[in-house]
């Protein structure tokens, strides 16, 4: 007999990271959306592709770097389509690449609103005193843990606190840190005895 409770909580971004860019037409450093567009060009048997970013102040638009004069033929055939058609899985997990981002712009906002839905991987069979978070996280998202279990648990952040002092709320693997982003294989273990009483 269990009484674990075990859930998934799979989180996604709702809004991709913003390059800060000196915008000429704003005469200022402005935010830049990216409009989910891919620019292709072949010139030979070269190929650049960007995808496309807009300023949100005025629409001036900031081209990307995705593939800089890279041979046709090291590029994945699939890859080439998705690219000419500006397939809308790429142009999203392009826009959500925050690292890919981050090698061509300086400063770079990311955003913590994400989406979580929520699946019951086994239940327990007597009433549950811990509950296992297992986090799935297909794309970056730049949500704290600390945010995100104050918001799905319904708990003060000082409770959160409280509780990991307390050592009944401890995350896995041990080095992860509640103040940081959260990853992809995240597992969080909460005593439900002691956290709500
Ligand atoms: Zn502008």
């Amino acid at each position: 007999m269990s009484d674990v409770l075990r859930v998934q909580w799979t989180i996604t971004p709702r809004t991709a990271p913003q390059p800060w860019l000196s915008c000429s037409r704003c005469g200022e450093a402005r935010p830049f959306r990216s409009s989910d567009k891919i620019r292709l060009n072949a010139n030979g048997k070269r190929v650049d592709a960007w995808l496309i970013y807009k300023c949100t102040g005025c629409g001036s638009t900031w081209n990307r770097p995705i593939l800089e004069r890279r041979s046709v033929r090291t590029i994945e055939p699939d890859l080439l389509m998705a690219l000419h058609t500006s397939e809308q899985a790429l142009a999203r997990r392009l826009a959500f690449d925050v690292e890919g981002l981050r090698r061509c712009a300086g400063r770079v906002e990311e955003f913590d609103d994400a989406l979580v839905i929520k699946t019951v991987l086994s239940e327990s069979t007597m009433p549950a005193r811990q509950l296992e978070i297992l986090c799935s996280v297909p794309e970056p998202v730049g949500l704290r843990v600390d945010r995100l279990l104050a918001k799905e648990l319904q708990l003060p952040r000082s409770r959160i606190q409280t509780l990991v002092k307390a050592g009944d709320l401890v995350a896995f693997p041990q080095e992860s840190h509640l103040r940081r982003t959260v990853r992809d294989g995240l597992r969080i273990v909460l005593e439900l005895a002691r956290s709500c009483p």
